[in-house]
């Protein structure tokens, strides 16, 4: 058996997943107030979990950040409660059980690799496109983090080819102007449509809308399109991944693997395949699935 954790300002969840890869046991609770009494509630349901199930192989996490590999502390900028702490050390000494921590892009690689399988795909990028973006990379049956946990963190990388426009007030919320999250996240995507209406809309509404043929909607969809395009092709200059990945709410946008692509010739000296994108999902309707498949089978990636 395995055991995945995600942790999220809104919600937490645990799930043991047995060897099928199915889910034996799962719980969501609200988060805490403070961070002791978070740790207090992963304790007592995490030692429910070891004592009720065969759980041998390390606990998995999937947080919305890292952790920085010098300090062993979580570096997170839409997870306060977590954020500066040493959460993998505390939450092993609470249970005295080995402890994996890693980013929500990262645990959607390792996802993309054990529950897809895709074996003939020696180099996998995946794509948190969420209220937070970060990515994650497996090359064979490694997860890549690197020195300081930061490998696959594209959403805290400057927007290519920015136009003027896209140059000025476009503050992060990291502090500095013009990230990729800035623009590709959820909240992005309703802050361009913001920008051109005046009026907000969740990015879920705005997809809707450019669904029915709404011309402003349709307008801020070929926009994040494009960025998207954008950052993928760095990715793909740098890393050239037999398959990309994304998951996350935007994901659920089906006509992002159609358009996506289409734009690479612009910005992608050679000619890539445009299947080489595709959406990572599955049937299960819980949102959190694929994050707490891929926190619990860090254990076997996470060399
Ligand atoms: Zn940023």
């Amino acid at each position: 058996m395995k055991c995945g954790i995600r942790l999220s300002p809104c919600e937490n969840s645990i799930a043991v997943i047995n060897h099928d890869g199915d889910f034996v046991y799962s719980f969501s609770f609200k988060p805490a107030d403070t961070y002791s009494e978070l740790l207090f509630q992963l304790e007592s349901t995490l030692k429910h979990c070891l004592d009720k199930y065969d759980i041998l192989l390390p606990f998995g996490v999937s947080v919305k950040g890292h952790e920085t590999t010098s300090t062993g502390m979580i570096a997170s900028l839409h997870h306060p409660l977590i954020a500066q702490k040493t959460l993998r050390r505390d939450l092993q000494a609470a249970l005295n059980h080995s402890v994996i921590v890693a980013s929500d892009g990262q645990c959607l690689a390792v996802a993309a690799r054990s529950v897809l399988q895709l074996d003939n795909k020696p180099t996998i990028f995946a794509l948190s496109l969420d209220q937070s973006v970060c990515g994650g990379i497996i090359v064979y049956d490694k997860l890549l983090s690197g020195p300081h946990g930061l490998a696959g963190d594209w959403g805290h990388l400057s927007l290519p080819w920015p136009a003027d426009y896209e140059l000025e007030g476009r503050k992060c919320v990291c502090g500095r102007t013009g990230c990729i999250e800035h623009f590709v996240s959820l909240e992005g995507l309703s802050h361009d449509y913001e920008l051109l209406t005046g009026k907000k809309l969740t990015a879920e509404n705005i997809i809707k809308q450019a669904e029915t043929g709404d011309i402003v909607a349709e307008s801020a969809m070929q926009v994040i399109e494009d960025r998207i395009s954008r950052g993928l092709a760095m990715v793909i200059g740098l890393l050239d991944p037999d398959i990309i990945l994304i998951g996350g709410i935007l994901a659920k946008s089906e006509r992002l693997f159609t358009n996506i692509p289409r734009k690479w010739p612009w910005y992608i000296r050679s000619s890539v395949n445009s299947d080489i994108l595709v959406p990572l999902r599955t049937s299960n309707p819980c949102p959190d699935h694929l994050y707490l498949h891929g926190a619990a089978h860090l254990c076997c990636y996470a060399k």
